[in-house]
């Protein structure tokens, strides 16, 4: 749009002033020819239509021209007409050269500026018409004119906002080049912004050069590096069809030859009938995002290859949990292809009991979209079995790419089946698949806490078979295992639901009864289980009939360590009362335990600082009361220096495996007393030492023996070791060869206090026993209960048959000791005869 300048109302008054033209006389005015023609000059208000004379005097003024210019007509009348030109189009002589060229070519036109009577300017269109006669001659030229200074002012505004849009296009980021597009639809560079200019590499100056003109073709290629014709570029197709392009991408090596990649729109520009007249075309230089796009997708290929060659399973799901895409590796997972899931919950996969927790899962990155969030479930095979994932879940529901949440799972099924078999190996006892003793505890503290809560007790049932040993050693380990396994499974049967068992160790079992409303509940459960055991077992072809003892414990507030203490102290006090029982823990038992406790630190003190003292008994023969020999006996001296006799220890020093020391140094003392009786020709011929039943299974007691008498210098048969009849019916083949061995030293066995055990001495004939003694019980009915008299009768007549010397034990009396001789005993041993005491009491052999 040209606009012009407009004049200084100043200098156009300054002007009028100045002007040369003089006033014409106003009579001239008012003749005219046609009176039609007049009326209608008159009429045309919006036209200001003059006369002027050939030299350019008003002759005529019409009342448009009063309401335009301002003046009435006799005060311009007769006065030059370029008193309506601005002071400086006067001042270069344009009036008059508008009458030439009018009165040259006939006509003249133009728009321009003009002042009024007050001074003020008026943008107009005058066209000035020269008026000849019939002859040519001029007569005149006819002037009209129109206010345009209405449509001026919207012209001012579009030009400001034409000033407007090129700031606007100046402060957009983008190279914006606008096209007009003309009636054969061709676009025609119109003008760039700066930045187009920079792009294109063209200064801005020569780029508005251009304007109207065809820009220079460029070596333009699309996105695939194909050149491109002119013809071809998106602000020309959008000329041609009036449709607007997009993201337009091309290429273009400048003009330095760098390749630079743009991306472009290209807008139809409409007017407001809708026709289109310009195009918008706007230039983006992409080319590091392209690049960097690029890069991406060379990356997103080389990731797509990885997750469809994973063995991972990746799935997309979309934000309710619908499968969009999951990856080749599903179908090892889960038995069913890819394409069979999309469309559907991947969830509906998952393991019934895991359900909720992948469910938590998606909602969780879907509330949290920045976390990775990793659990653990299982799914469910086609075929059924169950696999354990781990899996990661990501939210990339605002990535284009993607859209979606990516489930990343990795079978772990392995890992987790073994770390199982570990916890169950930690957990569990592997020949019965019983709980082991840390899991039991484990549920014992639950139980515990949960009858805090509820106030209803917790039990424990310690059960431990009855000389297990002996199955292990008479028919081998594997019976003895076989055994277990049986018992297990028996005991399991006599559980309440709730309750649970536990293996501890070798034969010992443990029942952790729940919600016991009364001990007599336990003492059922007890019963039930030892009936349940005492069932024959058939091992390996042999019936093994078993029975067990039972410790009970009943929670109140104890700790589980503590019950289960309490329980094994029920157990031994069992045990110890003659097995095949049960016993409910009590504070007196405590007390007993503690005692035991105490009495092994005392035993254990006494074996370290040398305070295990021997005395000795003598036996005499009968009825001359000669010595022949002593027993050993075995105290203690405790702290305070009193003597701590073997009865209170000895249990103890079992129980623990003391016995084991406590016997060697009682066997070394004897027999170095012994060694001093012999050389002193005292006539001390045999010193008789115990042997417990454990002294009696250790491998090396043969060695340890001959140890001592070669130590001391003595013949075996120096030496006699007393077992007791359990230890005898307890022992195994390798304890009978034990005991070959001994008097293959020469060494005497002797069968202790017989009749208590309730064993036939002739089922003991299979030992090499040489000497029996009658326990002193029976010695101390003998004169009065018949009944034991006849024990010690019959006892006697059997070891005479038997060829065995036989000692009675306990003799007190006189009378006991006639009453032996006459029933043909030939040994006595008792208070009688002599109290234990020190080797230097001793009383002599005659
Ligand atoms: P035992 O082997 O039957 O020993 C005889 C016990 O009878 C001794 O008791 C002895 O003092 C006691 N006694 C002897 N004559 C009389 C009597 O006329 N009247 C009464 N009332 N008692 C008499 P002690 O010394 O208390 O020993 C008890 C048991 O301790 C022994 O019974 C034995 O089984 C065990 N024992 C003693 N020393 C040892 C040892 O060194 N090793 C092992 N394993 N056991 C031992
Ligand atoms: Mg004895
Ligand atoms: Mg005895």
């Amino acid at each position: 749009v040209d606009v012009r300048q407009k004049p200084n109302v100043e200098d156009s008054g300054t002007q009028r002033t100045q002007s040369k033209l003089t006033d014409e006389p106003s009579e001239e005015i008012g003749v005219a020819s046609d009176e039609q023609l007049r009326l209608l000059i008159d009429g045309a208000t919006e036209h200001a239509i003059i006369m002027v004379s050939p030299e350019g005097s008003v002759l005529t003024w019409n009342d448009g021209a009063r309401r335009m210019k301002g003046y009435s007509a006799s005060e311009v009348a007769g006065k030059h007409f370029s008193l309506f030109y601005p002071a400086a189009e006067v001042q270069s002589g344009k009036p008059l050269s508008d009458l030439e060229t009018a009165a040259r070519e006939g006509m003249y036109s133009e728009q321009g500026w003009r002042v009024r009577k007050d001074g003020s300017l008026l943008w107009a269109s005058v066209t000035i018409t020269a008026l000849r006669d019939s002859t040519g001659n001029l007569r005149g030229f006819g002037e009209v004119t129109r206010d345009l200074t209405e449509r001026l002012q919207s012209v001012e505004e579009v030009a400001k906002l034409h000033d407007d849009q090129e700031r606007i296009l100046e402060t957009l980021g983008e190279g914006i080049v606008l096209y007009d597009v003309n009636v054969d639809g061709k676009a025609c560079f119109q003008r760039a912004n700066s930045m187009a200019s920079q792009l294109l590499g063209v200064d801005l100056p020569s780029l508005k050069a251009m304007a109207g003109r065809s820009m220079p073709q460029l070596d333009i290629c699309d996105a695939l590096g194909k050149p491109m014709s002119r013809s071809d570029l998106p602000y020309a197709v959008t000329a041609r069809t009036g449709q607007p392009i997009h993201d337009f991408l091309w290429q273009w090596s400048g003009y330095d030859g760098s390749k630079r990649w743009f991306s472009s729109n290209s807008q139809p520009v409409l007017d407001s009938s809708n026709v289109m007249t310009g195009v918008v075309f706007s230039i983006v230089d992409v080319t590091e995002s392209h690049e960097a796009r690029q890069a991406l997708e060379r990356a997103h290929g080389r990731y797509s290859a990885l997750v469809e060659h994973s063995s991972d399973v990746t799935c997309v799901l979309d934000v309710d949990g619908i499968v969009r895409y999951a990856s080749p590796a599903y179908l090892a997972v889960y038995g069913e292809s890819p394409s069979q899931r999309v469309g559907r919950p991947l969830f509906e996969r998952v393991h019934p009991e895991d359900q909720a927790m992948a469910r938590d899962l998606l909602a969780l990155v879907l509330e949290k979209p920045d976390d990775l969030v990793t659990i653990e479930y299982r799914v469910v095979h086609e075929k059924g079995d169950v696999r354990y994932l781990e899996v990661t879940a990501a939210n990339y529901l605002d990535d284009e790419a993607i859209g979606g949440i990516v489930i990343n799972s990795h079978d772990v099924t392995e890992r987790v089946v073994a770390a199982d078999r570990l916890t169950r190996a930690a957990m569990y006892d592997p020949l019965t698949d019983l709980p082991n003793r840390s899991l039991l505890l484990d549920r014992l503290r639950q139980s515990i806490t949960r009858a805090e809560r509820t106030g209803i007790g917790v039990g424990l049932l310690y059960i431990d078979l009855d000389r297990f040993k002996r199955v292990n050693d008479c028919l081998g380990h594997l019976a003895g295992d076989e055994l277990l396994k049986v018992v297990a499974h028996r005991l399991r049967d006599q559980l309440r639901p709730g309750d649970s068992i536990a293996r501890l160790a070798g034969d010992e079992f443990v029942i952790l009864v729940e919600n016991i409303d009364d001990v007599r509940s336990t003492q059922e459960i007890a019963e039930r289980v030892r009936q349940s055991i005492v069932q024959p077992v058939d091992i390996h072809g042999q019936s093994i009939s078993a029975d067990c003892s039972i410790g009970i414990a009943i929670s109140d507030g104890s700790t589980a360590d503590v019950l289960l203490q309490e329980a094994d102290t029920a157990l031994y006090r069992a045990k110890d009362r003659g097995r095949g029982r049960w016993e409910i823990y009590d504070q007196d038992m405590q007390l007993d335990a503690q005692r035991q406790m105490d009495t092994e630190l005392v035993l254990r003190h006494a074996l370290d600082s040398d305070r295990v003292v021997v005395h000795f008994q003598p036996i005499v023969a009968l009825p001359s009361g000669r010595c022949v020999g002593s027993e050993a006996l075995v105290r203690l001296i405790d702290e305070n220096g009193r003597l701590v006799p073997p009865d209170d220890f000895i249990p103890v020093a079992e129980d623990s495996g003391l016995i084991i020391p406590l016997g060697f140094q009682v066997l070394r003392h004897a027999c170095l007393q012994q060694a001093k009786w012999l050389t002193d020709q005292t006539g001390k011929l045999r010193v008789s030492v115990n042997l417990s039943a454990r002294q009696l299974h250790t491998n090396d007691l043969v060695s340890v023996v001959k140890g001592v008498l070669d130590e001391c210098g003595l013949p075996g048969s120096a030496l006699c070791l007393e077992l007791t009849e359990t230890a005898l019916i307890e022992s195994t083949d390798s304890t009978q060869q034990t005991v070959r061995d001994l008097t293959g030293l020469g060494v005497i066995i002797a069968l202790d206090d017989f009749g208590t055990g309730m064993s036939s001495l002739a089922h003991l004939r299979q030992f090499p026993i040489s000497i029996v003694k009658i326990d002193r019980s029976f010695v101390d009915g003998l004169n009065r209960s018949k009944g034991d008299t006849e024990v010690v009768k019959a006892v006697i007549g059997l070891g005479q048959a038997l060829g065995m010397e036989v000692v009675a034990e306990g003799v007190e009396t006189e009378t006991q000791a006639r009453i032996l001789g006459e029933l043909g005993c030939s040994r006595a041993q008792g208070f009688l005869y002599g109290k234990p005491g020190p080797a230097h009491e001793m009383i002599s052999a005659d």
